[in-house]
Parts: structure tokens; sequence; C-alpha cells
């Protein structure tokens, strides 16, 4: 990182400047950094965060190869099985399905972490790798035909490519001119995460109700996270009963499946959408992460595809370079727009299509519904393309997913 002083205002110049310090933004950060390329991160210190991701095989096999994973492998469960529960009082109502990593030859379909300890290690990784490092918000963003200058305290940064890593409220999204298409579910996100009298056996349970489901993901030993859609009223109600109480009616959700249950401190809520901005390049920013695209938390694929995001970008940027290209042109950044579109409309509109067939009061498609998962549970080869593609889509695997580096 170069300083020059211009007329008292310090300027801190880099290749590329990634603003906003979540998960997408830091593997960003990490996997430009690792390829060689001159890196700035532009973030706060980052809020407190009680929620797990389930990070997919192919995001596990990113990290690793980021050198990230050694220090989140502690505190991750394998995720060996998925169960899944049609636990609605519907008329249709369809088979339970249960899902093993070893039918598709693999150990796990992935590992559920929380995200306190996952930024831990993304942290540790970005100071090993002496990524430089503003703490504090961008004010203003402001590209031209060269760079782009990110305001922050009193000074400035340069670069010629920003990566807006800055979550569903990005500036670098309104700096850029993009709009965002939102639609809103009838429904709120409760998470926490509890303790359990029974193991969990390394398997999720996905509850499928009328308000949206109810999912239980292993984490080490005893304990798992929870994540339970329901009206925002009954959320809301549900987050406000005391620890006994709560812990009590989760379990009676669960069916007692894992036993007696006892609630950890930090209750999330969080309001439903799905959101896709109208580009995820222009201008010299690109987006990545929930600046680019928010899904519902149904199915695991929110943070997973914010990685490939921020893959996606780094192999770009790397291959860019060694064609003497400048990383920040249209037709650079035009790349990343057309590799991140099919993967994020194909992975929006599944999760979509699942959560409005458990609400929707439509009977044939509880029909439909049934009938799918009773195809899935009997024919082998589908079943088995089917978990392929959720572990690690065919049409978008960046080379950091296959374990190269970029
Ligand atoms: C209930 C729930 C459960 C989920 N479970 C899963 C799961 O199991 N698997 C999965 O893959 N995904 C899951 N997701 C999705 C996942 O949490 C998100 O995809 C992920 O948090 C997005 O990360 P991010 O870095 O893009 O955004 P954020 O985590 O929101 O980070 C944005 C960062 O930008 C910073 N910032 C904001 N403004 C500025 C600024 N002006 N300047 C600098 N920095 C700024 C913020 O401080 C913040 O640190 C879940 C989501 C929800 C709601």
């Amino acid at each position: 990182m170069v300083e020059v002083l211009n007329g008292g205002v310090a300027i801190d110049t880099a290749e590329v400047a990634v603003v906003g310090g979540g998960p997408a933004g830091l593997v960003a950060a990490i996997a430009l950094a690792a390829a060689g390329v001159n890196a700035l991160s532009i973030a706060p210190q980052a809020e407190a965060d009680h929620r797990t991701t389930a990070l997919l095989s192919s995001s596990v096999t990113a990290l690793e190869t980021l050198g990230v994973w050694p220090a989140c492998r502690p505190y991750a469960a394998p995720l060996e099985s998925l169960r899944i529960v049609d636990d609605t009082q519907r008329l249709f109502r369809a088979p339970e399905v249960v899902f093993t990593a070893a039918e598709i030859g693999l150990d796990a379909f992935g590992y559920n972490i929380e995200n306190r300890h996952l930024l831990a290690a993304l942290e540790a990784r970005a100071a090993e790798l002496k990524l430089p490092r503003i703490a504090a918000p961008a004010l203003a963003i402001a590209p031209d035909a060269d760079g782009v200058t990110i305001a922050y305290g009193g000074d400035e940064a340069r670069a010629r490519l920003a990566v807006g890593a800055d979550g569903a409220h990005s500036l670098c999204r309104t700096a850029a001119g993009i709009a965002m298409q939102r639609r809103n579910y009838p429904q709120t996100a409760l998470t926490l995460n509890l303790n359990h009298a029974r193991p969990h056996d390394d398997t999720s349970t996905e509850f499928h109700t009328e308000r949206g489901p109810f999912t239980l993901v292993p984490l080490p030993d005893r304990r798992s996270s929870l994540v339970c859609v329901l009206d925002p009223v009954g959320a809301a109600a549900l987050a406000a009963l005391d620890d006994a109480t709560l812990s009590a009616e989760i379990e009676r959700r669960a069916h007692s499946l894992l036993g007696a249950m006892s609630v950890d401190e930090g209750r999330g809520l969080f309001p439903l959408a799905v959101e896709t901005a109208d580009a995820f390049a222009r201008e010299r920013i690109v987006l990545v992460g929930e600046a680019a695209h928010v899904v519902p938390p149904i199915g695991a694929q929110g943070l997973n595809l914010s990685l490939r995001d921020g893959a996606a970008i780094a192999e770009i940027v790397a291959d860019a370079r060694r064609q003497n290209l400048d990383i920040g042109a249209p037709e650079v950044i035009a790349r990343y727009d057309r590799e991140r579109r099919a993967d994020v409309l194909s992975r929006a509109v599944a999760v979509d299509l699942l959560n409005r067939s458990l609400i929707t009061e439509f009977v044939p498609v509880h029909g439909a519904r049934g009938l799918s998962l009773y195809l899935v549970d009997r024919i082998g080869p589908l079943r088995r393309a089917l978990m392929r593609e959720g572990v690690a889509p065919a049409a978008s695997q960046p080379r950091l997913m296959r374990g190269e580096m970029v």
C-alpha cells in the first residue's frame, strides 16, 4: 500500500479496495491477497453475530485452499445426513426423506460453524497475509474513468477496482447506480443455538411446516443451531419467551427428537426476503455477498453463494493481471457479472419455489411437492444428481472451490 498526500488528505492506494468485513468481504480480500493482488480492506469492526453457517463441501475446499479451514475445524460439526420431515397437517404430505453424504462418496455434505468462529478464523488469516486494513466505514464512494475513490474518516483510499461487500444496504451498490429487486415474504426467521440431551448423530433435520421450515443443524458435541421460520407475529412471540419456556416449546416443535433442550444466550429475528441486484458489476465496482443477493435461510445457500462470489472475483482479477489488462475495465468486470448471474438466479429461484410451496394454500402445489420428494426418495440417480448439485453446483465452480489457487 502506497500512501501519498494530496493537499493534506492521506490517500491509500491499492489495486483493489474491499469495502465491508463480513464473511463475504474477508473471503474476497483473502483470496485476492493470496493471489498476490495488492488489496486493501475498509471495514469497521464486525458486530456480534450469533448465527451459524452450514458451509457446503465446495466452500470448505475453498477455505482449505486459502489456509482458513484449520482454524475453523475444531468449531465445526460435519453434516453427514440431511433429513426432511413433512410436518404439515395437509391432505398431501411428503414422505420423510434422508440424504446421506456417503451416497455421493463424501464424508460430509459440509460443516456447520458459528459465524463468530468463522469470522475469527478469517480475521486471523487476513493478519497472517498482512492484509492492509482500515478499521472504519466507507463514507462516500466515487468511481471515475481510472479508478474508485473511497472516503473514510478524514482520509481517502484509491483503487482500480472496488469490491462492494458492505451488506444488504450497500453504499457501493448505490455508488454504482445499481438497483435491487426485492420480494418480501410474510415470514420471519428466529435463530438461536441450543444444547440437547440426545446426540444429533451429525444429522441435520428440517421439519417443513405450513409457516416455513424449522431446521436443526448440528454443532460440535450435543449442540445444534435452530432456524425457525414463522409468521412475524408468531416469531416475535416465541422470541419473547423466557429461556425455560422457549426451550420447552422448541423441544415440543422438534417432537423431542433430540430430547430435552436448553437455549443459549443470543436470539436473532430476521424478516425474510429475496433480493437480487439488477447488475453485479458496473462503474469499476463489483458486488459480492448480500450487497448482490439476499436469499432466505432455507437450504444453506446465502453465504455459500457469497464465497463463490469472492472466489470468482479473485480469479478474474488474477487472470486480468496476467494479461496486463486494467482490472476495473468494463470487459473484465462484465465477466464477473456473467459468471455469477446464473448461479445466483438459480439458487434464488430454487429457494423461492421451495419456500412458496410450503406456505401456499393451493392444494395441487402440496401434491406436486409431495410427489417430487417421493420421486427424489425413490430414484437413485435423481437423488445423487440433486445432492451433487446442492454441494457443488456444476455451473459455477471457481478454481478455489476445486482446490486450486486462483
Ligand atoms: C437467519 C439466517 C441464517 C443463515 N444461515 C445460512 C447458512 O446456514 N448458510 C449460508 O450459506 N448462509 C446463511 N445465511 C446467509 C448469510 O448469513 C449471509 O449470506 C451472510 O451473512 C452475508 O455475508 P456478507 O458478508 O455479505 O454480509 P454481512 O455479514 O452483512 O457483512 C457486511 C459487512 O459490511 C460492513 N459495512 C456496511 N456498511 C459499510 C460501509 N459503508 N463501509 C464499510 N463496511 C460496511 C458491515 O459492518 C458488515 O460487517 C443465513 C442468513 C440468515 C438471515
